[in-house]
């Protein structure tokens, strides 16, 4: 099975950093396995091709006459048509560039006009961004259904305007049943919002046929890690609401008792567009858009089925999961170790084995609760992981548990480290004489 995993794996892409060595702590080097893809994800080949070509071209977004400048600004613009692609978004649907999903659900929730209903297992940016505006919280139950109903139950008993969920949980990986959830929101009167920041690099998702109204995600999740982010949705909540930053680019005429304002999404991009971030963007949707979205989930299940049975096996490993119904899960396993402090295992499979992997708790502490932990480890995988990764991960953790570390680590203010720490924190890609990246 594992020849197919890799076969399949390397005729999806290839991501930056797939041959990256990086040191142990008890010497020598060894390549990176990176398991952190749903914190931030390395940017693809496409990607960096991109942002090379478009790199000579830099220039002011429509703020110029000069070649470089128009260049810039035909690539800013087209990359919304790249990303309304990418999503099949319907035509009263418009593309607006932000940070990342954070910066979306904060733009989105400035224009929604009545509360919005959202559940307890949210990350706090879809989350924390509601609490200024009527936020009702739903509390997840034991299964999907239970909690289906208990949303309609909320949206049943008063009006909402929203309903704000998440399209795969960053903590377990599980997905809703998005276009059941889109339909019940619109029989209660309410819109939908998904947030996609870990749905959206592992699944295609289709606005139109699921009825989705609104969708944030991040470029940095979506293998292009160049600083931008989307809210794509309908534009009336968009255009009715005040702009999310006042200043230029966002106006159509200025006087000085007066200012009339652009429709979005200009009116909310205020400021010099992040024509890089947004380019990146688009190049990561097209790239996606290429790739056969059926063989991409096979190979994610066939690489996370592997990873859950290779741990499940081990003495102590417990998964963690918040519901035993959830009809899909992307490439993300959450587990705790008996015995052992999340952060002491994150800390020990880097420093030895060269594997990294989230530990915490996640910026969702409500889910965290409802699961009885303080902490967890996190391991998320992305188009450049492996099945030798994946038995990399599994071997080390087998390894802990029989043998115990190799090496001594130690916690300080909450952040566990190998003692002593012999591996120099340098990048070792700083060449020409360019002063390298010292982190301490
Ligand atoms: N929503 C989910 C489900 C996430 O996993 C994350 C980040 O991990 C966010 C929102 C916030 O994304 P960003 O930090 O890119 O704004």
């Amino acid at each position: 099975m594992a020849a197919v995993v890799d076969q399949t794996c390397s005729a999806f892409a290839r991501v930056s950093g797939d041959d990256l060595r990086v040191p142990l702590v008890q010497g020598g080097t060894t390549t990176y396995a990176n398991f952190d893809y749903a914190a931030s994800a390395p940017a693809l080949a496409q990607v960096t091709d991109r942002v090379q070509q478009l790199l000579p071209y830099y220039a002011s977004v429509h703020r110029g006459a000069g070649y470089a400048s128009r260049i810039s600004t035909e690539c800013y613009e087209a990359a919304r048509g790249s990303v309304t692609r990418f999503l099949d978004a319907a035509d009263d649907q418009v593309v607006v560039f932000t940070r990342n999903t954070t910066d979306s659900l904060n733009l989105l929730a400035a224009c929604v006009p009545g509360d919005t209903v959202v559940l307890d297992i949210e990350h706090h940016a879809n989350f924390l961004a509601w609490t200024r505006h009527g936020r009702r919280v739903v509390r997840a139950a034991a299964t999907v259904e239970e909690t289906i109903r208990q949303l309609i139950a909320e949206l049943c008993s008063r009006p909402a305007a929203l309903l704000a969920v998440t399209g795969a949980s960053n903590v377990t990986g599980e997905v809703l049943p998005l276009e059941r959830l889109a339909t019940i929101a619109h029989q209660c009167g309410a819109r939908i919002l998904v947030d996609a920041a870990q749905l959206a690099p592992h699944r295609r998702i289709s606005l139109r046929d699921t009825g989705i109204d609104y969708l944030a995600f991040s470029g940095h999740k979506l293998y292009a890690p160049f600083g931008a982010g989307v809210l794509v949705g309908r534009q009336d909540w968009l255009d009715a609401a005040e702009p999310y930053l006042a200043g230029g680019g966002a106006v159509r005429e200025v006087g000085v008792t007066r200012t009339e304002w652009a429709s979005a999404p200009q009116r909310h991009e205020a400021g010099s567009p992040n024509v890089l971030g947004a380019a990146a963007l688009a190049a990561a949707c097209d790239a996606l858009c290429a790739i056969d979205s059926e063989s991409l989930a096979t190979h994610e299940h066939l690489l996370a089925d592997r990873l859950r049975t290779g741990l499940s096996a081990i003495p102590g490993v417990n998964l963690l999961r918040i519901w035993d119904d959830s009809p899909d899960i992307v490439g993300i396993v959450a587990f705790t170790l008996d015995g052992f402090v999340p952060g002491q295992v994150a800390a020990y499979l880097s420093a030895e084995h060269g594997i990294g992997i989230r530990d915490g708790r996640f910026c969702a502490h409500p889910l965290l609760a409802r699961l009885g932990l303080d902490g967890a480890l996190r391991a998320s995988i992305g188009l450049g992981t492996s099945s030798a990764d994946v038995d990399r991960l599994i071997d080390a953790i087998a390894t802990l548990v029989a043998k115990g570390a190799s090496w001594n680590y130690a916690c300080t203010d909450g952040q566990w480290n190998p003692t002593p720490e012999t591996r120099p924190f340098t990048s070792t890609h700083a060449t020409d004489g360019a002063a390298p990246c010292v982190i301490g």
